[in-house]
C-alpha cells in the first residue's frame, strides 16, 4: 500500500454549485500547490503557517482558471496526518475539472475511494471503527442514525472495546510469560482477577451484539408492515403520513398486490413502511402469492400494523368476523410481534358505532386517513414502540455488521476461555482462545488488520473522503 504519493479529488459532489472544494494530501501537497497559486498579496504559500488561508488566483501559463480560496493544514496536523491543501474555487463542473486535471499533470494522481480517510486510518488519525463511522455520518438521513455515527466517530465504541482487549493483552503476555517458565510452575497472572475479567468482558460483548438489533434497524430505518384488505386506505394512510401522493390510490379491491416500502422520519427516527397485500382467505393465485409475501413481512418487521376498514365493519357483520379473525391469525403466528389495529376510515362512522367498534377490539387506534383525524397520535404510538432508551441514554449502539460479526467471534472465543478455566484446560491450549478473542476485537478497531480488509472498507466510501 503506497501511502505519501500525492492524491487529488473534488471532496464536495460532482456537479455545479456555489463552491466546490478540491482537496490534495501528501508529503508534497504544498510545495505542489505554489507554482499554480498566485496569492493576492503575493504570498509563498511555502513559507505559510498550518491552518491558514489564502485568496489568490489558480494560474497555468498565466492563463487565469479561477479566484479561489486556499487553504493550508501542515501535518500531523490535518485530516488525514499528512500536508493537505484544499482549494475552495467556484462550483463549475468546468473549473473543477480544469484544476483536478492541472495538478494531475502536475504530480498528483487521482484518490481513490475513502483514501484521505484510509491515511487519516493509518497515519493513526483515527481507528478503523472512526473511520467506518465517517461513511455512516456522511450516510446519515435522520437524527437517530446521525447521532450513533457521530458517536462512533469520537471514539465511544472502539475505546471501550479498546480498554477491554489491552486489558485481555496483559493477561495473555502474563500466562505465555508463565509457559516460560513452565517447569517451575509459577502463576504470574491472577486467576481470581483474570475470571473477574473475563465476566466483564463477556457482559460488555453481550450488550455491544445486543445493541446491533437496535442499531440495525435505526441505520436501515424501523421496518414496519401495513397488513391490511384491498381497499382499507392503506395507500392513503401511507400519504397521509408522507403527506404527498405517493403510492398509487385506487378504488378496485386487490390494487396493492405486490409490497412497496414507503421510508420517512417521524421524530427524528427512520421509518420503513412495507405496504402488503393483506391475509385474507382467497382461492386467487396470484393474491395467495401476495399473501405468503406479507407474512415474509411480517417477519422481517418490527411492529405490525393491521389496518381494518372502521365503515365495512360496522355496517357488515361479517367484515368484522373477518377482521377479528385476521387479528388473531397474527396474535397466534407472531405472539411476540407488537401488533396494533387501525380502524380507518372513522370519518364515516358515528359515535354510536365507534363505541361499539372499540367494545369489539380493544386497544383500537382510531384513524380517518382522508381528514388526518389520528394520524399525529399514531406517530407518536409508533415511535413507543420503538426501543430508544439505548439512544437516549447516549449508550454504545453497534450498527455495522463487520463489527458485529467480531464481536460474536471474539464473544465464542472468551466463552471457551472461561469454559476451559472451569475444566482446568493448561494454559497453553488457554492462551489460544484468548489470542484468538485478542484478534477478533482487534480486527473492530483496526489494531489488527491486513490490506484485504482495509480494501473492503474503504471501497465503500466515496471517492474526496
Ligand atoms: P388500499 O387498497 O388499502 O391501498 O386503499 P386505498 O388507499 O387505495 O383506499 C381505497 C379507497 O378508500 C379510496 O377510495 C380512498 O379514497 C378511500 N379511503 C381511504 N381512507 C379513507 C378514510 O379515512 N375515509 C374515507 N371516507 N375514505 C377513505
Amino acid at each position: 500500500m503506497i501511502t505519501n504519493d500525492n492524491i487529488i479529488a473534488l471532496a464536495t459532489p460532482s456537479g455545479a454549485g456555489a463552491i466546490a472544494v478540491i482537496r490534495i494530501s501528501g508529503k508534497d501537497a504544498i510545495a505542489l500547490a505554489n507554482p499554480f497559486f498566485t496569492s493576492i498579496r503575493g504570498k509563498d504559500l511555502n513559507k505559510q503557517k498550518s491552518h491558514t488561508i489564502h485568496l489568490g488566483h489558480i494560474t497555468e501559463n498565466d492563463k487565469v482558471l479561477d479566484e479561489v480560496l486556499l487553504s493550508i493544514f501542515k501535518g500531523p496536523h490535518s485530516y488525514t496526518g499528512e500536508d493537505v491543501v484544499e482549494i475552495s474555487c467556484h462550483g463549475s463542473p468546468y473549473i473543477q475539472q480544469q484544476i483536478i486535471q492541472l495538478f494531475l499533470r502536475n504530480g498528483c494522481r487521482m484518490a481513490n475511494a475513502g483514501e484521505f480517510t484510509l491515511r487519516a486510518f493509518l497515519n493513526g488519525k483515527m481507528d478503523l471503527s472512526q473511520a467506518e463511522a465517517v461513511a455512516d455520518l456522511i450516510a446519515s438521513d435522520n437524527e437517530a442514525s446521525h447521532q450513533i455515527a457521530i458517536q462512533q466517530m469520537r471514539g465511544g465504541f472502539s475505546n471501550e472495546i479498546k480498554k477491554l482487549r489491552d486489558q485481555l493483552l496483559n493477561f495473555a503476555s502474563l500466562m505465555e510469560l508463565e509457559l516460560d517458565f513452565a517447569e517451575e510452575d509459577v502463576e504470574f497472572a491472577d486467576r481470581t482477577q483474570f475470571k473477574k475479567l473475563l465476566t466483564k468482558i463477556q457482559r460488555i460483548l453481550k450488550r455491544l451484539i445486543d445493541s446491533f438489533a437496535v442499531g440495525n434497524v435505526i441505520k436501515n430505518g424501523i421496518p414496519i408492515a401495513i397488513v391490511g384488505e384491498p381497499n382499507v386506505g392503506k395507500s392513503t394512510l401511507l400519504n397521509a403520513l408522507l403527506n404527498e401522493e405517493r403510492a398509487i390510490v385506487s378504488d378496485i379491491a386487490g390494487t396493492t398486490r405486490d409490497t412497496i416500502e414507503d421510508e420517512m422520519v417521524i421524530g427524528g427516527i427512520g421509518f420503513r413502511f412495507i405496504d402488503t397485500a393483506g391475509i385474507r382467505d382467497t382461492k386467487d393465485v396470484v393474491e395467495n402469492i401476495g399473501i405468503k409475501k406479507t407474512y415474509e413481512k411480517i417477519e422481517q418487521a418490527q411492529v405490525v400494523v393491521l389496518l381494518v376498514d372502521a365503515w365495512q365493519m360496522a355496517t357488515h357483520e361479517d367484515k368484522l368476523k373477518t377482521s377479528i379473525k385476521e387479528l388473531e391469525k397474527i396474535r397466534t403466528k407472531y405472539p411476540q410481534k407488537p401488533l396494533l389495529v387501525i380502524a380507518n376510515k372513522v370519518d364515516r362512522l358515528d359515535k354510536e358505532q365507534i363505541k361499539d367498534l372499540q367494545s369489539q377490539i380493544s386497544g383500537l387506534h382510531l384513524l380517518s386517513a382522508k381528514t388526518g383525524q389520528g394520524v399525529e397520535t399514531l406517530k407518536s404510538r409508533l415511535l413507543d414502540f420503538v426501543n430508544t432508551g439505548a439512544l437516549r441514554n447516549s449508550e454504545t449502539i453497534v450498527t455495522n455488521t463487520r463489527h458485529y460479526s467480531s464481536l460474536l467471534k471474539a464473544l465464542e472465543e472468551i466463552e471457551k476461555v472461561q469454559f476451559g478455566m472451569e475444566e482446568d484446560t493448561p494454559s497453553d491450549l488457554l492462551a489460544i482462545d484468548v489470542r484468538e478473542a485478542l484478534y477478533h476485537l482487534g480486527e473492530i478497531t483496526g489494531q489488527v488488520t491486513n490490506d484485504e480488509l482495509l480494501g473492503n472498507i474503504f471501497a465503500n466510501f466515496c471517492i474526496g473522503k
